[in-house]
């Protein structure tokens, strides 16, 4: 039977919980950064040096402000835009990885779908998690079939099929859950992130997977209605 994924309490403590440690961690990283500055400018001979611990430190800054941005997304910057080019411009990033793979990605979008309310980036990277995970459970290659349709005139239903290994039952109420993976390379973090910023946006993201026959991930958006 399949089984389904919904985990939006958990996510929202975890969110909070990233809010607040990002937070405090940036105050030290300032003044780091500007002391590390401070003594490049009397140890020119070490000057290499400084710039990598300042290269580091705003690598460390980047994080954590993503970090911050996925737990407060109301900080991002959200406009109209449409789920087509969004998924070309993720396509076109994997379509090697895929090639190599002996993975076929098919694409049927309804046509004339609704603009969705969005932040462009924050959406790619969510299609990119998923379909990523998607040509990963393929290893001796696949068909990745994703299609979007509206529903009801009020909601765009995103739909990610593989026919990879699927996810055994005694694992799937774990899965989306920091840190859970069962890549040799995975973070772990793809589905939790995925999920808090389709939250962000109003919609639901949920899984259905099924063991030796394959999974899929299923994304929900509000449609906009531009005649408001
Ligand atoms: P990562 O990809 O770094 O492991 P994710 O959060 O993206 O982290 O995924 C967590 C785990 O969920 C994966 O390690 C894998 O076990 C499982 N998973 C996710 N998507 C799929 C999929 N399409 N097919 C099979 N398993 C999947
Ligand atoms: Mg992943």
């Amino acid at each position: 039977s399949e089984e389904m994924l919904v985990r939006s309490e958990k996510l929202s403590v975890i969110g909070q919980l990233a809010a607040g440690v990002a937070h405090e961690i940036r105050n030290p990283l300032t003044a780091l950064k500007g002391f590390t500055q401070l003594l490049q400018s009397k140890y020119n001979d070490h000057s290499h040096y400084f710039d990598i611990m300042a290269g580091e430190i705003d690598r460390i800054n980047l994080i954590v402000n993503e970090f911050m941005t996925l737990a407060k997304p109301h900080f991002s910057q959200f406009n109209s835009g449409y789920i087509e080019p969004i998924l070309q411009s993720v396509l076109s990033i994997l379509e090697t990885q895929a090639i190599l793979l002996n993975v076929e990605i098919k694409v049927k979008l309804e046509p004339e779908l609704p603009a969705v309310f969005c932040n462009e980036n924050q959406l790619k990277q969510v299609f990119l998690n998923v379909i990523k995970n998607a040509i990963e459970a393929m290893p001796s290659g696949g068909v990745v079939d994703i299609t979007a349709v509206l529903v009801a005139d009020s909601e765009i239903c995103i739909r990610i099929k593989d026919e990879g290994q699927g996810i055994p039952g005694e694992l799937i109420a774990k899965i989306g859950e920091p840190f859970v993976t069962t890549k040799e390379k995975g973070t772990g973090l793809g589905l939790m992130i995925s999920t808090r910023i389709i939250e962000a946006h109003n919609g639901t993201l949920h899984l259905f997977s099924k063991q030796h026959e394959g999974t899929t991930i299923e994304i929900r958006l509000p449609a906009q209605d531009l005649r408001q």
